[in-house]
């Protein structure tokens, strides 16, 4: 299979994209589609069920939910406002650098009160708080291993549509500040790259998830040396559950006990592979999958979903689904119309 386009002309690999807007948009409402659609389920798959059945909407956040008490339906969480944060950035900056990631990840942590938040993970915390003392920001994040670095990283891969090799370049510079370990860089590389494949016209399932792969071997061989499993292994795992077949809800419990859905990055995009397989890119259905897989939901679904959303284009979206989001004050607050079309300028080059 030949899904990575090489060439002397610097946009060749834009000739294999000719739906970008419609991507673009796929993947931004994905984002916010998975997570916000997993942020009540913030628990293990029995006690999720034992909650709410099987979750085939947006929900508010139950009382006794451990970070997101108080968060009504279709509400966005850090992995989106992140993602977006990233955007505005990179298109203000023309494209992704370490200092837009910076500027990004630390207005983000301010204005969404980081200090006293209790949804600000372990890893850009850490981050924050090294480059608020003044760290150099290529080291700040050297112990970062958590999944924040992928949660946010999809925005990378609709910036280099169709041009996986750069998407992971680009990976590594979101990553720094504060996930600088090879595991995180992993992570967060097999992501942007899958999305990047999924841009294309005529991207395929297998091809994203072995851009993926791909992404996750190239992406560990960057960064702090840390312990941890392999990314590339979780994502080769996750398929292989999801493409057994038969009844859906043992094939998530088989991925939350044997993937795991917790914040270490390999099992999240691991986790995130196999709800995109199961709901063969359905952007709707893979939000399902997700939720009910339960453990951090919304990050495996706002992963997932972005990957299902490039791969579809908005079009997969049922409007009930878009409109539910763009009512949604915090989502509406980030004009993902506007992401999108400075998205489109940067991929295009002008
Ligand atoms: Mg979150």
């Amino acid at each position: 299979m030949i899904f990575i386009t090489y060439g002397s002309d610097s946009l060749a690999h834009l000739k294999h994209v000719r739906r970008l807007k419609s991507k673009i948009l796929g993947g931004l409402y994905g984002q916010a589609l998975g997570d916000a659609w997993g942020m009540p389920a913030y628990f293990e798959p029995q006690q999720t069920w034992n909650k709410f059945g099987w979750i085939e909407t947006f929900l508010p956040a139950p009382d006794d939910h451990e970070v997101h008490t108080g968060l009504p339906a279709a509400r966005i969480t850090d992995d989106s406002e992140q993602a977006f944060s990233l955007a505005q950035e990179y298109i203000a900056a023309g494209g992704v650098t370490l200092e837009a990631t910076v500027k990004a990840i630390i207005n983000w942590y301010d204005r969404t009160g980081g200090d006293q938040s209790r949804y600000v993970g372990p890893s850009t915390r850490r981050g924050v708080l090294a480059l608020r003392a003044g760290a150099d920001p290529r080291v700040a994040g050297r112990m970062g291993d958590t999944n924040g670095a992928a949660m946010r990283v999809s925005v990378v891969g609709l910036i280099n549509a169709g041009d996986p090799m750069s998407a992971i370049d680009d990976a590594e510079i979101s990553c720094l500040p504060t996930h600088g370990t090879n595991v995180a860089i992993s992570g967060a590389s097999a992501i942007a790259a899958a999305v990047a494949v999924a841009m294309r016209d005529d991207a395929t399932l297998d091809g994203i998830i072995a851009a993926g792969m791909l992404g996750a071997e190239l992406g560990r061989k960057r960064g702090t040396s840390w312990l941890a499993a392999s990314v590339t292994r979780r994502i080769e795992q996750a398929v292989a559950i999801a493409r057994k077949g038969g009844d859906p809800m043992a094939r998530l419990i088989e991925i939350y006990d044997s993937v795991g859905t917790s914040l270490a990055i390999n099992e999240t995009v691991g986790a995130a592979f196999g709800v995109l397989v199961m709901a063969n890119g359905d952007p709707r259905q893979t939000a399902i999958y997700a939720a009910n897989l339960s453990g951090d939901a919304d990050t495996v679904g706002a992963i997932a979903c972005a990957m299902a959303g490039a791969y579809s284009g908005i079009e997969a979206f049922p409007p009930e689904i878009i409109a539910a989001l763009d009512q949604e004050t915090v989502f509406a607050s980030y004009r993902v119309h506007e992401l999108a079309a400075g998205i489109e300028r940067l991929v295009m080059g002008v």
